[in-house]
């Protein structure tokens, strides 16, 4: 990555906003207004911000639906039939798959109750899970309701992953310890891709040969991945993984999931799940008979029909992403992040009021920072809202900023700046 000696300067952001290959995406998406004031939005980790393009994807379906009703299953080019199919090149990009290996489907918590059912096969001897402690809830639930699901019993089946005493993140080397360790009893790995609170990325290709070494497979959520850490499913050999929609990938609130499955699972007819008329052989689906033969790869998990609506308003994000590519995305994303480190550093200073809990590498992170507030706390997040800035709050006393290379600008970082040294001065 190029060197750039960061200042704490407005001249300074506005240059680099200028010379900001990506900025004209800014004015693709709505920015919603705190107290009548445009928001400084960090927020996209939580709810990405609608491209002004939505409205007329989704009316086209409306108009579709309107003038052809039924019909507008197997007419036009965007037949409902096939539709499908549209969002896989932008998804397989954006996550480092094939095409056959993506679909976009149901919901994330939905995606991997079902995934599980396929790749969680506890047997005897091998039944034992791997997942990161402080998951989030609904994969936390998913677990142990999965292994329940099983007869087993979560305490003795679940191996948590935690930092170690004094750390916040957790170490390469010791995930990979625990995972041989386990090499006689594990099932599976599964754990975020990024994590949530922290922010930190974790090593997927490290982590997946690990599994695989010790017999297990391995399955990642990228609900907070998705769209913002570079990722390459295929060649890390992930056996599955899913993710959600409208964090990083701007679709709406609650809007559709993706999976991901590996290659090497596409014809498995043998491998369990639990399936529905969509992920029948889309030749015959219509000959409604008995007997389910899965379609090629991901598209042989599917359920239910595609649900139009939803897609459209993904897929005017997703093209979106297919303009700017995630490499340059990401190449943004390290500069902005990078900046935004640099002025809490500034204005932490001395003090260490603000701690930084993610990863320093930019390898290990996204664009998120989450900061631990030593003094001040909630005061100090809930004065720097009222001036404007969409944050994220998570108790006990972190807050998560997470700047987002597809609309936030380096002037977004500098106003964030001010107005956190302001908060702090009155609060903490
Ligand atoms: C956001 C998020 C979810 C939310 O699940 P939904 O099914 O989309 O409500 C689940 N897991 C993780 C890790 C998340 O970050």
């Amino acid at each position: 990555m190029e060197k750039i000696t960061y200042q704490y300067s407005e001249e300074f952001a506005q240059k680099m906003d200028d010379s900001d290959p990506l900025k004209g995406f800014r004015s693709k998406f709505f920015f919603p207004k705190v107290n009548g004031q445009e928001a400084v939005y960090f927020c996209g980790n939580s709810l990405g911000l609608q491209p002004k393009s939505v409205q007329s994807y989704i009316q086209k379906e409306l108009d579709n639906w309107a003038n052809l009703a039924v019909d507008g299953h197997f007419i036009g080019e965007d037949a409902w039939y096939h539709i499908r199919k549209k969002s896989k090149p932008a998804l397989a990009e954006i996550v480092g798959a094939h095409e056959h290996e993506v679909v976009a489907m149901n919901n994330l918590s939905s995606n991997l109750h079902f995934l599980m059912v396929s790749f969680y096969r506890p047997t005897k001897e091998r039944f034992k899970i791997i997942t990161e402690a402080g998951a989030f809830p609904s994969d936390m639930y998913m677990l142990e309701s999965q292994v329940k699901f099983h007869g087993l019993d979560p305490d003795e089946t679940i191996i948590e992953l935690a930092p170690r005493a004094g750390e916040y993140t957790l170490r390469t080397e010791d995930i990979l310890k625990t995972i041989e360790n386990q090499k006689h009893d594990l099932a599976l790995v599964m754990m975020a891709g990024l994590q949530y609170y922290t922010g930190q990325v974790f090593d997927m290709e490290a982590i997946s040969r690990a599994a695989h070494q010790s017999g297990a497979l391995v399955g990642f959520d990228l609900a907070h991945a998705a769209g913002n850490a570079p990722l390459q499913l295929h060649d890390w050999e992930v056996d599955f993984a899913t993710w959600c929609s409208y964090k990083y990938l701007n679709s709406g609130p609650g809007n559709i999931s993706g999976i991901f499955v590996h290659e090497k699972h596409a014809e498995s007819p043998d491998l369990p799940r639990f399936a529905g008329w969509w992920g029948h052989d889309e030749g015959e689906r219509f000959r409604m008979e008995k007997g389910f033969k899965p379609m090629y790869g991901a598209d042989g998990w599917q359920l239910a029909n595609s649900n139009v609506i939803a897609l459209a308003a993904h897929q005017a994000s997703l093209d979106i992403f297919e303009e700017v590519g995630m490499a340059r995305l990401r190449k943004k994303s390290e500069l902005l992040t990078g900046y935004l480190e640099f002025l809490i550093g500034q204005i932490s200073g001395e003090t260490g009021i603000l701690e930084i809990i993610t990863p320093k590498n930019p390898k290990e992170r996204g664009c998120q920072l989450s900061l631990l507030i030593h003094k001040g706390g909630k005061s100090v997040f809930d004065e720097f809202y009222k001036n404007g800035v969409v944050g994220d709050w998570r108790h006990p006393n972190v807050i998560r900023i997470a700047p987002t290379p597809l609309y936030n600008s380096f002037l977004d970082i500098y106003r964030f700046a001010k107005i956190l040294e302001q908060s702090l001065q009155k609060f903490a």
